[in-house]
């Protein structure tokens, strides 16, 4: 991190989920490429205490929201809230997600609609509110979605994640059709198998045989790739679905 806060862009980014996992990669190393961070969760308010401390110490200007990001009425509430008390956000990061798999023939009504609600109807909930604010600041901005592999090429026991990552993915390229003549880059990353928790009970050994870089990816490795579509760099790179997953595809 950059010694002096004068050095830093001061624009701010929100980073869905990013109480640990990749969203808490992603939002360390934003925070290091110098924006303001809302950090966000649901449930882990300890972990984004925790964060929120670790960035502040090291010079960054950080605030939590905590929401689910399934319920529409909550994140417009607090979204809304958020901006006109502290201004309209550069940059939105869609990353919090969830998985619950099952081989489809057993799958659970609530299995589906956790899943589906949870990382597709999010997009929406999300974005909604935001995004009309984002066009009236009339800057250029920056949205960046998490899909995955399984999105792209399906996965076995993953039909409610698959469906609800491919939907991720239609939805971005077609916001970012909308957005780019207002300078807003809609852009989606769409990670391999991933070090963090959401992954503890994925048969490995099974998935590795199918990864050429032979080793699962760190969620720094997602955040490096975020960073750059997040930053002033990419600014002629919309629409488009970057995979980091170790040539797994
Ligand atoms: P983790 O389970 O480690 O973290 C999930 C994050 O999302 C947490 O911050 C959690 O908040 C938040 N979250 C989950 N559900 C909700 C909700 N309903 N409302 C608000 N926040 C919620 O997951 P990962 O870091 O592994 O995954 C991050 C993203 O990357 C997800 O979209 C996932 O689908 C995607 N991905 C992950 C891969 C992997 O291998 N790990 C591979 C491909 C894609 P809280 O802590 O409060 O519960």
């Amino acid at each position: 991190m950059s010694d002096s806060k004068a050095d830093f862009q001061r624009d701010t980014v929100l980073v869905t989920g990013s109480s640990r996992g990749i969203g808490e990669a992603i939002a360390t190393r934003l925070a290091h490429d110098g924006f303001n961070i809302v950090i966000h969760c649901r449930a882990s308010m300890d972990k984004a205490e925790a964060l929120k401390q670790r960035l502040d110490e090291r010079g960054a200007a950080t605030r939590i929201l905590c929401f689910d990001v399934a319920d529409r009425a909550a994140c417009k509430a607090a979204l809304e809230s958020d901006i006109e008390a502290n201004g309209v956000y550069y940059g939105v990061v869609c990353n919090a997600g969830v998985a619950n798999d099952g081989a489809f023939p057993a799958l659970s009504g609530q299995a589906w609609d956790e899943v589906v609600h949870t990382n597709l109807d999010s997009f929406y909930n999300v974005l909604s509110p935001l995004v009309m604010p984002m066009v009236r600041r009339r800057k250029p901005g920056r949205i960046v979605t998490i899909a995955s592999v399984s999105g792209l090429i399906g996965n076995r026991g993953q039909t409610n994640y698959s469906a609800s990552k491919a939907g991720i993915i239609g939805a971005t390229k077609s916001l970012a059709i909308e957005l780019a003549k207002r300078a807003i880059t809609v852009n989606c990353v769409a990670p391999g198998l991933i070090e963090t928790e959401m992954i503890e009970d994925a048969p490995i050994d099974r998935i590795m045989d199918t990864i050429p870089l032979r080793r699962l990816g760190t969620p720094q490795e997602v955040a490096a790739v975020v960073s750059f579509l997040v930053s002033a760099e990419s600014s002629y790179i919309t629409r488009q679905v970057i995979s980091v997953n170790g040539g797994l595809c």
